[in-house]
């Protein structure tokens, strides 16, 4: 299908975009890669009358050093943060769930913010923010505002994103040496979406995971913590035996999706299964 008419701008700066947005009121979109907003305004899901291009502008890209955090710009794409030699260093988490984000093609226009923008339970990227703990930054006419990753998803395909906001930034702390980390993604093919995926950081010490964090993709209409697992494996032998025996509380309280892909019960004996994978994994077990 052929999109509705919409009016296009491609500001040169921060400030012409976040004018323009505000301009367009809430019949207004930020485009960025366009690999996401780009089909739903195919099929007519989305239908804005104004869409203002970050695409182009260099300030929201590439990722700089913050001392203790990354500052990874919200128009860094999907190819840059898998390339990173900052991101390989301090959150490989992140490159190694970028890598795994569709193909080639997709992963040289989408963009970390657009991935975490459009709120896409199944999206790799939201689960990852979430165990990093990380802080998504956004500017809007009122100013800056820093929203943590754990109050950002509210429901499918929507953010805490006010309208008028744009996200440029993402902080995310550094991982130190201790940590071991492992994202598991499960797919009907190669390059294709996330049926359940697993974002697990796993902090090491004398034989023991000190401190777990678990993120879960595709298990709700959000990504999640798997809060119990958290709580099991810490303090747990890192042990391929311990730590699936932590995962086994991966799917509590988690309200998966049915579609084509799997049912619910499914998608929970995934989570469980993942989770185990990469808890093992992260712990160097
Ligand atoms: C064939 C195909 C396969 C895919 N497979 C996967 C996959 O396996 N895993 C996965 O995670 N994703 C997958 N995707 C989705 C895609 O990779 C991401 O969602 C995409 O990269 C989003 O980034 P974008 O820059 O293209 O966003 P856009 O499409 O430009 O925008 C997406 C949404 O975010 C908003 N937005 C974008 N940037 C900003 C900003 N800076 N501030 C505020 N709002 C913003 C837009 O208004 C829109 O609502 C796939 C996409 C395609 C086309």
């Amino acid at each position: 299908m052929i999109p509705a008419k919409f009016d296009y701008v491609k500001p040169r700066s921060m400030d012409e975009a976040v004018r323009a947005l505000a301009g367009g009121g809430e019949d207004a979109k930020v485009i960025a890669g366009g690999q996401s907003l780009l089909p739903l305004l195919r099929i007519r899901l989305a239908c804005p009358e104004l869409l203002v291009d970050v695409g182009g502008l260099v300030e929201l890209r590439g990722v700089t050093d913050a001392g203790d955090s990354l500052l990874v710009g919200a128009g860094t794409t999907h190819y840059q943060l898998v390339h990173d030699p900052l991101v390989g260093a301090h959150c490989g988490i992140l490159a190694q769930a970028a890598a795994l984000v569709a193909d080639p093609a997709v992963r040289h226009r989408g963009t970390l913010g657009g991935s975490l923008a459009h709120g896409d339970p199944a999206g790799d990227l939201p689960a990852v923010t979430l165990a990093l703990d990380a802080t998504m930054i956004a500017r809007g006419p009122g100013g800056e505002r820093r929203i943590p990753a754990a109050s950002f998803f509210f429901d499918y395909l929507t953010t805490a994103l006010a309208p008028g906001e744009i996200l440029t930034g993402v902080q995310v702390p550094k991982l130190g040496a201790a940590w071991g980390y492992r994202y598991e993604k499960f797919h009907r093919t190669a390059q294709a979406w996330a049926i359940v995926g697993v974002a697990a950081l796993a902090r090491r010490s004398n034989g023991h995971v000190t401190e777990a964090r678990v993120g879960l993709t595709n298990m709700g209409s959000v990504p999640i913590r798997a809060r119990a697992v958290e709580a099991a494996a810490a303090g747990a032998e890192a042990t391929r035996q311990a730590l699936t025996a932590a995962a086994a509380s991966a799917a509590d309280g988690t309200e998966p999706p049915a579609d084509l892909h799997g049912a619910p019960d499914y998608r929970r004996h995934l989570a469980r299964v993942l989770t185990g994978r990469a808890l093992a994994a992260a712990a160097g077990a």
